[in-house]
């Protein structure tokens, strides 16, 4: 083990020598991968612009969906798409503003300055990092407000959904923003502290740190968080109720509450999911989902559901995750004394490896602007982790299937898709990189050839060869 870790620790000092080179274009390098990764944002999202022009809806959904009903859903999808392109654009401008006028280090130096104003101490590196990310985040973030306000009382609004008002979105803006604070700047403290402390061997100890976080988090948001975005009523009792308790007990699956969510107060959208620790679980159903399907729809909905569960997927899901960290760590462990990319940036380079004006070296600005370099590898990540959720989506539908849940699990997706407005047709390549879901075609086409014994009367090896094959046919 610990031949490994020293391997891997020479290793890492290798490469970042040779990454810390004054000769290498670090500025001119984020800006031309931005900019790729832009054109191929709009690359994609063009693509899907013609699907919303076709005159007639795929033969899944012909008899699902009436002219009316699919002439909505093609006007609110090419609204939505010149929306999302018209923000692509907007987010490059602004990044790239961001890079090209100096911002972070004039910002940094501000900040500095700001902080002698006021009478803090220079050497208060944790102190300085939070106010400079704080001040990053506002100059980004307020913009960005615009933009979400023109979603909600303009798009959504134009196609029926929005149910918010403009004070709800206030006093939700407000909320948003006060407990990113509240839990964003310690939780960076927190991490800038450990990489402080902790020195080359840094990596570990944060995946510690941001697992427990994550576990802290789990348990604080139902409770202490999403009550002050929306109310959670016990289902009533009644045939849901009923049978949702009847599924579960079946399932062996730990219901502790069953909620119903007043999504309707923001939108007609609608839903339901599940959440909590292993031991204690949460359904929690959106009212419009209530309203628009049977009882025996809702059930099967959450069969699905259930299905993620039953199979581990959010724990694979959670694996994935920190496998990716864990990538991001080491990666970043090569570059945060890098003095080529500091200097690149406008940065005094002495600041990559301590601080001038006494204190911790301040980690923050390393970390900033190695996200900046390695974020277009992102695009990568969105494609790797949307072709695992299909596969999940597949393989719940087929566990609700093979409970016996054929009709009403497809009865209740094409409600959904039809009260959601989803877009009926979809480009192939915007869908493999934007959805997490399989379109709906998709989903009904492959729902008709599940066969085979129910899931749960599946030995464990049954049951793992089931899905092997089940992930050779979809490949
Ligand atoms: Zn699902």
């Amino acid at each position: 083990m610990s031949g490994v870790v020293t391997k891997l620790d020479s290793a890492i000092s290798r490469l970042a020598d040779l990454a810390d080179n004054p000769a290498f274009p670090y500025r001119q390098a984020v800006i031309w991968l931005s900019s790729l990764q832009t054109a191929w944002e709009l690359y994609v999202q063009r693509r899907q612009v013609p699907k919303f022009s076709i005159p007639f809806p795929p033969p899944e959904l012909k008899d699902h969906l009436k002219k009316d009903t699919f002439k909505k859903a093609q006007a609110y999808g090419r609204d939505k798409i010149t929306y999302a392109m018209a923000n692509t654009v907007y987010s490059f401008a602004v990044s790239l503003a961001l890079v090209y006028f100096g911002v972070y280090a004039s910002t940094w130096d501000a900040t500095g300055r700001f902080m002698a104003r006021v009478g803090l101490a220079a050497s208060r590196t944790i102190v300085h990092s939070l106010l400079w990310m704080s001040y990053l985040t506002l100059i980004q973030a307020v913009p960005g407000i615009a933009w979400s306000y023109y979603y909600t009382f303009v798009l959504e609004e134009k196609h029926g959904f929005n149910k918010s008002t403009v004070k709800l979105f206030i006093t939700d803006t407000l909320k948003t923003y006060l407990l990113t604070a509240a839990i964003g700047l310690p939780v960076l403290a927190g991490f800038l502290k450990i990489i402080d402390i902790a020195g080359k061997h840094f990596v570990i100890w944060l995946m510690l740190f941001l697992l427990g976080i994550q576990l802290v988090l789990q348990i604080i948001f139902p409770i202490f968080i999403q009550p002050l975005f929306n109310k959670f009523t016990p289902l009533p009792d009644g045939e849901l109720r009923t049978r949702v308790e009847a599924l579960a007990s079946k399932l062996k699956f730990p219901l502790a509450h069953l909620y119903v969510i007043d999504g309707s107060k923001r939108s007609s959208h609608s839903n339901a999911y599940f959440y909590g620790l292993p031991w204690s679980k949460r359904i929690v159903i959106y009212d419009t989902l209530i309203k628009d399907s049977s009882p025996a729809e809702v059930e099967a909905v959450l069969a699905h559901e259930l299905g993620h569960w039953y199979l581990s997927h959010p724990t694979r899901l959670i694996l994935i995750a920190q496998a990716h960290l864990l990538f991001t760590l080491l990666v970043f462990s090569i570059f945060i004394h890098n003095k080529a990319l500091f200097e690149a940036f406008g940065f005094d380079p002495r600041l990559a490896v301590s601080s001038p004006t006494g204190g911790s070296q301040p980690v923050v600005i390393g970390f900033i602007l190695y996200q900046l370099l390695f974020e277009p590898l992102d695009t990568v990540v969105k494609f790797f982790m949307n072709s695992k959720t299909r596969k999940y989506e597949y393989q719940a539908d087929a566990f609700a299937v093979r409970l016996g849940f054929k009709k009403e699990l497809g009865d209740a997706l094409i409600k959904l898709h039809v009260s959601n407005l989803s877009s009926p047709h979809s480009d192939k390549l915007y869908s493999a990189y934007h959805h997490s879901h399989p379109t709906l075609p998709e989903r009904l086409r492959a729902m008709d050839e599940y066969t085979g014994a129910s899931w749960l009367k599946l030995s464990p090896q049954a049951k793992k060869q089931e899905l092997t094959e089940q992930h050779k046919k979809e490949d």
